[in-house]
């Protein structure tokens, strides 16, 4: 086995550090036991006990798998690894690929506790069950109605834009003429 095993999976040794005998590596390969003695614990359990050894040259945030920290270098570098064969979309993260793709397969992992609904993201989800719980957190400014979608505030601000002065009021800018 390799001390410098840095690999992110579960499959390469296992380590235990036990205070008073030193460091156990269980092989599961081999179903072979090691155990290190303490003069070189001091020397390998440094590259053991998740450190995070690998830097962001953005930012400086610390990751233990260098795969983390290519992930995270993508929202530096706005790089999208991940294109959709169907229509030809990229991507940043393996993840939101594949909840785009579910738009062309249709699969909906997302169902409403209430009434079954299916929906293709999570966020879709919490939106439309708002409409069983009642709960409206887009709050109008103006005369404090709820609403549970956004699209709805927004139609509902056209009640305050005055068409008498032509100022169409929206997110509090008042510089939009829609004469
Ligand atoms: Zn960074
Ligand atoms: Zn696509
Ligand atoms: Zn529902
Ligand atoms: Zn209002």
């Amino acid at each position: 086995i390799s001390l410098e095993d840095n690999s992110c999976d579960q499959e390469g040794p296992t380590l235990q550090v036990q205070a008073s005998t030193g460091i156990k590596i269980t092989d599961y390969a081999t179903s072979q036991t090691f155990l290190l003695p303490r003069s070189i614990r001091t020397l390998t359990t440094s590259s053991f006990s998740g450190e995070k050894r690998f830097v962001c040259p953005h930012c400086s945030k610390r990751f233990k798998c260098f795969s983390q920290l290519e992930i995270h270098e993508r929202s530096h570098t706005g790089e999208k690894p991940f294109r959709c064969t169907l229509c030809g979309k990229r991507y940043a993260q393996k993840g939101h690929l594949y909840t785009h793709q579910r738009t062309h397969t249709g699969e909906k992992p997302y169902l409403c506790l209430h009434c079954g609904k299916g929906f293709i993201q999570k966020c879709t989800l919490d939106m439309h069950q708002r409409t069983h719980t009642g709960e409206k957190p887009f709050i109008c400014v103006k005369c404090g109605k709820g609403f549970t979608k956004k699209c709805n505030l927004n139609k509902h601000l056209t009640v305050h834009s005055d068409p008498t002065t032509g100022l169409y009021v929206e997110s509090g800018q008042h510089d939009l003429n829609i004469r």
